[in-house]
C-alpha cells in the first residue's frame, strides 16, 4: 500500500519567486553551478534564495551511492573539473555570502573521495572571500583511506557537518551502503584533528523511527562530540523514494529541540521544514557574536 499521510498544514510552503530569488538563480546559472536546493527540491528554496543564500553541489550531479530518501541520480559520475573550485568561489563572492554551504554527491569512485577537490574549494573560496565563513557537508569517505580527512580539515572550514540522516535500525533501507558508526567516527575524527573546527550532524525524522531512537542519536552525537543538530521532516520527493511514515507535530519537534539542548549541542535546529542548511549562516553569526 503506497497510500501517504496527507501534508499537513505546517508543511505548506510559499511559491519561489521575487528579485532577490532571481538574482540568485542566475548567478548560480552563470557559474554553472548546481544547488542541493533544486536537486533535493527543498521547500525552502524561494525564502532561502531571495535571502541569496543557497547551497552550492560540487563534484558533478551523479552520485555513486543511492540512499532511498534522495533524489540525486545514481551512477558512474563524470571527471572533476579542476575550474570548478575556481567558479564556486566566484560565485560566493558575487552573491556576497557571508556564510556559505558546500556539499557534494558522494564519490566512491575517486581514491580521495573528493577530499582534495573539497579542500580546494574551501582555499579558493578563503582567497576570494576571507570575511565568509564556510561551511562544508560532506559524504563519509568510507571506503578511503583515514588520511584524506586530515586534506579537508587542513583547509580549515568552519564548520565541517555530516548527515547521519536517519537512526541504526533504518541504515539498511534508507543509507544502504554507509555505516552509521563509521558516519559517527568520521565528526569525532574532525574534532580531535582540529578540536577548534565545529563539528554538525542531522537527521530526518518521519521516515519509521521512534522517539527514544532520535534521543539515542543525539547521545552518540553528543559522545562523538558534535556541536551543531539539524532535525526536520523527511519529504518524499517523489513516489519511488523511501515512503512518509509520518508527519512529526512541531511539538514533538519543539521536544526534541529542548532535549537536544539538554544533552549540550550549542546550536540546534529542529523544526518539520529544517535542512541541514537551513538558516545555517544566522544561527552561526549568532554563535560567533554570542
Ligand atoms: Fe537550499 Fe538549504 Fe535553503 Fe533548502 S534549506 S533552500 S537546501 S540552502
Ligand atoms: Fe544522495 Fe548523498 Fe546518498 Fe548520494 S550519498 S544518494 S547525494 S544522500
Amino acid at each position: 500500500d503506497n497510500a501517504q499521510p496527507k501534508k499537513p498544514s505546517w508543511i505548506r510552503v510559499k511559491a519561489p519567486g521575487g528579485e532577490g530569488y532571481n538574482s540568485t538563480h542566475k548567478i548560480l546559472r552563470e557559474n554553472n553551478l548546481p544547488t542541493v536546493c533544486e536537486e533535493a527540491g527543498c521547500p525552502n528554496v524561494g525564502e532561502c534564495w531571495s535571502r541569496g543564500h543557497a547551497t552550492m553541489m560540487i563534484m558533478g550531479e551523479i552520485c555513486t551511492r543511492g540512499c532511498t530518501f534522495c533524489n540525486v541520480a545514481t551512477g558512474k559520475p563524470s571527471a572533476l573539473d579542476a575550474f570548478e573550485p575556481g567558479r564556486v568561489a566566484h560565485a560566493v563572492q558575487k552573491l556576497g555570502l557571508k556564510h556559505v554551504v558546500i556539499t557534494s554527491v558522494d564519490r566512491d569512485d575517486l581514491e580521495d573521495g573528493g577530499a582534495d577537490h573539497f579542500a580546494q574549494t574551501i582555499r579558493a573560496i578563503r582567497h576570494r572571500s576571507p570575511e565568509s565563513t564556510i561551511e562544508i557537508l560532506t559524504p563519509d569517505f568510507l571506503k578511503c583511506d583515514p588520511s584524506v580527512l586530515e586534506t579537508v580539515v587542513e583547509a580549515k572550514p568552519d564548520v565541517f557537518n555530516h548527515n547521519l540522516e536517519t537512526v541504526p535500525g533504518l541504515y539498511p533501507t534508507v543509507r544502504p551502503g554507509a555505516r552509521y558508526f563509521h558516519s559517527l567516527r568520521l565528526l569525532q575524527r574532525v574534532k580531535e584533528l582540529d578540536p577548534t573546527m565545529f563539528t554538525k550532524s542531522g537527521i530526518m525524522v518521519g521516515l519509521g523511527e521512534d522517539k527514544q531512537g532520535v534521543l539515542q542519536v543525539m547521545d552518540d552525537m553528543r559522545a562523538a562530540d558534535i556541536d551543531f543538530l539539524t532535525i526536520g521532516q523527511y519529504l518524499q520527493p517523489t513516489p519511488k523514494h523511501h515512503a512518509v511514515e509520518r508527519f512529526v507535530t512541531p511539538e514533538e519537534f519543539k521536544s526534541y529541540e529542548q532535549a537536544a539542548f539538554g544533552k549540550g549541542f550549542l546550536m540546534v535546529s529542529a523544526t518539520p521544514l529544517t535542512r541541514s542548511s537551513y538558516h545555517a549562516g544566522d544561527d552561526f553569526e549568532r554563535l560567533r557574536t554570542a
